[in-house]
């Protein structure tokens, strides 16, 4: 028996970081939506005791690192689960890119062995479950759009936000996220209007959101790879509505409304940057069938 599995990219529409905690997590406010560039998750049934990962992207580990692989473990450790499963993973999402792709891997194994396994959890328990292999894996467990907050695992579920193009661009180079957070001086940052970015989603104002837009890590990245401030600049002159930096980096995205500006955008950076992408955001959350 097999499932298949989307496991979607994520961008954040706003990113603030509002303290460091005893804990040693950073406390967050991150606007996140699904976008339409997906990851492919097989996974079939093995009825030998085994988690085997299968990917040809060799930036993707085949053992226990893999966030796909820690999903199944996590699962059978806990609902004693004796069979095995061969997870197949089809990268089409650039890794170490801020796009949480080993994140959504992993929420979509969640999703897909709920099946698998017929263990009769609800996205709820999946998105806790989640939380404990990663902060962006709850968000990645339901998809859509959402607010979350606390190190990144309490999900507040937004509409969706109104229809435009996102253009992304990524050079090539990997960040580090951790490096990133290390760097960051908490007492400094400028924080960006997240009231303002959720009151603008929920009532479909395309300008509100391009105003409201944020990332307290960028100016960390970009002070670390000068190319992410060029391409920023780029896709400013090609006409983009707003342009922001994902999560740590390196991916830069624009929002755009008008088809004729999305072609020059992702024209003008097909070139120049390793991976571009042009797509539509998600707007549904995920269901389980
Ligand atoms: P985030 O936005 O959550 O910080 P990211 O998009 O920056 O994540 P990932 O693509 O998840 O980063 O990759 C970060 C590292 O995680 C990679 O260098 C890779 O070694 C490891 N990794 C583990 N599992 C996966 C996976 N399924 N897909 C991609 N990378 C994975």
């Amino acid at each position: 028996m097999k499932v298949l599995v989307k496991a979607p990219a994520k961008i954040n529409l706003s990113l603030d970081v509002l303290h460091k905690r005893p804990d040693g997590y950073h406390e967050v406010e991150m606007v996140m939506t699904t976008i339409d560039l997906a990851d492919r998750i097989e996974l079939s049934l093995l009825e030998e005791d085994r988690i085997v990962i299968h990917s040809h992207n060799r930036f993707v580990p085949d053992d226990q690192r893999n966030l796909a692989y820690q999903a199944a473990h996590l699962l059978k450790l806990r609902f004693q689960v004796k069979q095995g499963v061969v997870i197949g993973i089809e990268k089409t999402i650039p890794v170490a890119a801020g796009l949480a792709g080993g994140s959504s891997d992993a929420a979509a194994t969640l999703r897909g062995l709920n099946k698998l396994w017929k263990l009769g959890l609800s996205l709820d328990e999946l998105a806790v479950l989640g939380a404990e292999i990663g902060s962006d894996v709850s968000f990645c467990v339901y998809g859509g759009t959402a607010l979350a907050t606390g190190r990144g695992e309490i999900i507040e579920e937004l509409p969706a936000p109104p229809t435009c193009w996102v253009v992304l661009a990524k050079p090539f180079i990997g960040v580090s996220t951790a490096e990133v957070y290390r760097r960051l001086n908490v007492e400094k940052v400028q924080h960006p209007p997240t009231k303002q970015m959720i009151s603008a989603i929920e009532n479909g104002d395309f300008n509100g959101v391009c105003n409201s837009v944020g990332n307290v890590l960028e100016d960390v990245t970009l002070s670390l790879y000068p190319e992410v401030a060029q391409i920023k600049d780029q896709m400013k002159r090609f006409g983009a509505d707003a342009v922001l930096m994902s999560g740590s980096g390196p991916t830069v995205f624009s929002l755009v409304a008008h088809d004729s500006r999305m072609h020059r955008i992702y024209n003008g950076l097909r070139g120049f940057c390793d991976q571009v992408f042009a797509v539509r955001m998600l707007g549904e959350r995920h269901t389980l069938d």
